[in-house]
């Protein structure tokens, strides 16, 4: 699907209010490149990204609620204008949901949802899986998921509790 510059703006509207991006500025910019619409909108996505990790005086949690933001912009920009899986980058999106949660001192565990057509994670739906802040452990493995468009499937985080059903801590 082919993008034009209005439509460009349109989907990324959220975000360049977030960063501040006069859109007639960025007009101008992309006019005196050379380079494809896309090539232009993924130069932006990771200048943002450059940006948030430059961020002064931001807790990790906070930086990574920025960062997983960008990631779903792009996730969905991959999908919707290059056909693409994108799956990497949805590894991403849950990665730094995960770190944005660290930022609380509670435990959490995640439960895999599955999306349509996803046999593999329906395997792994009744599973709950220990979070650790780097997601080492990382639950969903996409060489296995079969889906045509892309993984759609989703992480449900919940905060763990004791037998006593109080939350838990992380011990420091
Ligand atoms: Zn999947």
């Amino acid at each position: 699907m082919k993008m034009t510059f209005a439509e460009y703006i349109k989907y990324n509207e959220i975000l360049f209010k977030e960063f501040n991006i006069d859109t007639n500025t960025l007009k101008t910019e992309f006019e005196k490149g050379s380079g494809s619409l896309n090539d232009f909108a993924w130069s932006m996505y990771n200048k943002f990204l450059i940006e948030i990790g430059n961020f002064q005086d931001i807790s990790d949690g906070k930086r990574n609620y920025k960062l997983n933001r960008v990631y779903i912009e792009m996730l969905t920009f991959l999908r919707k204008f290059e056909k693409k899986k994108g799956n990497h980058i949805l590894k991403q999106c849950f990665i730094t949901e995960t770190r944005a949660l660290s930022e609380t001192d509670l435990v959490y565990t995640a439960n895999i949802i599955a999306g349509d057509n996803c046999e593999y994670a329906l395997t792994l739906e009744d599973e709950e899986f220990e979070i650790d802040d780097d997601l080492i452990n990382f639950p969903i493995d996409f060489n296995k998921c079969n889906r045509e468009e892309g993984c759609n499937c989703g992480l449900d985080f919940q905060p763990k509790r004791n037998e006593k059903n109080e939350l838990i801590h992380k011990v420091k």
